[in-house]
């Protein structure tokens, strides 16, 4: 390897101590003993259990991005799949760092940063989302100037031109997915009758970008980031409420450490959770039916404040200054257990893998457009492990994983429905 490709291993040189400090010991791929519920739902590596090889987990991941910092191997198309064939779900970071201080999933967006300055990423399959984004501002190949006719029928107000105490932010994918808009439709409904003081941006609604984050392209990411919390900022609103999980991890997990905002973030699931605590939104109808929830993993895993720790390994590996650990015990888990709990009617069940364990729905961090083989064997299998619960309805609330699991169940000629939690706080109102 050239000294070109030396100098753009500065990322990953940060993470050596990690690197070369593995163990090996195959704690990433496992739930903790403690929690596993059957053999058969032990594992909380989606990629080592579709691949089986040690390379798809991230002690692999961690052999492949030494041999490069060594430069004991080349990016190979064999490397690039093994980087890519990741859905950067964090199971294997909360699952490390119950005995060790390491940082898998950063290390893994290191990888992906290295693998895009080197030319070789992101993959060609995911070129047109993130060609749709630089262009259009969503993922999708649609047009800018149709972002907001999911609200067209709506009287909401347009943030553009009018004050509100709120933002409601859809997303890319609730704001054009035929199948999902009513998704959006409902949650604003929602606000709206309990009185909340919402507006939209419409067609100046941008991207969140978070598909270019985990396809590598930082720099994209931060430019988009910097213009969102401006315009944000500018709005003088207190909240940003967003329904895509997606939107949600970028928001709170990635935008801090790169634009300072002047207001409050959540997912639509803990502004629900509010408003029901409040006595805001309150619930008229029994909605009899057994259901399941997923969570998504930048709900959950991915929602759990990070630290923006910036300091040095020191001798033996120790951090100074000290740096909090996320263990994605701390990710929002009971906001959504509280509004499937209050729905009058609902019996709400458990899957075996849950919270910081739960099983990963497959569709992130490129995987969906690049490995769709991949994407769906994760999707059945929590497609598989909702059914054992025998609920009528497996309930999430982001589009990707309802997109994903949903597919997964027609594939499958499953009864059970794929189902937005927003749905079934409109079904009791
Ligand atoms: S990444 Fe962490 S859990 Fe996985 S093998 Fe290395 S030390 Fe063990
Ligand atoms: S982020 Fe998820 S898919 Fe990637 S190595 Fe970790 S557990 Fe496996």
């Amino acid at each position: 390897m050239g000294s070109e490709g030396h100098n753009k291993l500065e990322g990953l040189e940060k993470y050596r101590w990690d690197l070369v400090n593995c163990e090996r010991c195959s704690t990433c791929k496992w739930v903790h003993a403690w929690s596993v519920k059957s053999k058969d739902r032990a594992k909380i590596c989606p990629s080592s259990g579709m691949y089986l090889y040690d390379a798809y987990s991230a002690q692999g991941r961690f052999d492949v991005a030494r041999g490069l910092l060594e430069g004991e191997i080349e990016l190979t198309d064999k490397a690039l799949e093994v980087i890519y064939t990741c859905t950067l779900c964090g199971g294997c970071d909360v699952t490390c760092k119950f005995s060790r201080d390491m940082e898998p999933l950063e290390i893994f967006h290191e990888l992906r940063k290295y693998v895009v300055e080197m030319g070789k990423g992101p993959l060609p399959a995911h070129m047109p989302a993130v060609e749709s984004i630089q262009k259009n501002d969503n993922p999708w190949q649609q047009p800018k100037n149709r972002r907001g006719n999911w609200a067209r029928k709506m009287k909401v107000k347009d943030l553009n031109k009018e004050k509100a105490e709120v933002l409601y932010f859809a997303g890319c994918t609730y704001s054009f997915n035929a199948d999902l808009q009513k998704v959006a439709q409902s949650t604003l409904r929602i606000m709206q009758s309990a009185g909340v003081d919402v507006g939209i941006l419409g067609n100046n609604e941008r991207c969140c970008a978070s598909p270019v984050l985990k396809v590598g392209m930082e720099d994209v990411f931060n430019e988009y980031a910097v213009d969102n919390v401006n315009t944000f900022n500018k709005l003088g609103v207190k909240k940003v409420i967003t329904s895509c999980s997606g939107c949600y991890g970028a928001f709170e997990g990635h935008y801090p450490g790169v634009a300072k905002r002047n207001y409050d973030v959540m997912q639509s699931m803990m502004f629900m959770d509010q408003l029901i605590q409040e006595g805001k939104l309150k619930f008229n109808k029994k909605v009899n039916m057994r259901v399941t929830w997923h969570d998504p993993c930048h709900l959950g895993r991915g929602g759990e404040k990070q630290d923006l720790w910036k300091g040095e390994r020191e001798k033996w590996g120790v951090s100074n200054p000290p740096r909090k650990r996320n263990f994605g015990a701390g990710g929002i888990y009971d906001a959504p257990r509280n509004v499937l709990n209050a729905i009058p009617g609902l019996e709400f069940v458990e899957m075996e893998r849950i919270r910081e364990f739960s099983w990963c729905c497959g569709a992130g961090g490129g995987v969906r457009s690049a490995y769709p083989e991949f994407a769906a064997y994760s999707a059945k299998e929590r497609v598989d492990e909702a059914k054992d619960t025998g609920a009528e309805a497996l309930v999430s609330s982001c589009p990707w994983c309802e997109s994903n699991l949903g597919d997964a169940i027609k594939a499958d000629g499953s009864k059970i429905k794929m189902l937005s939690l927003v749905e079934l706080i409109e079904m009791a109102l």
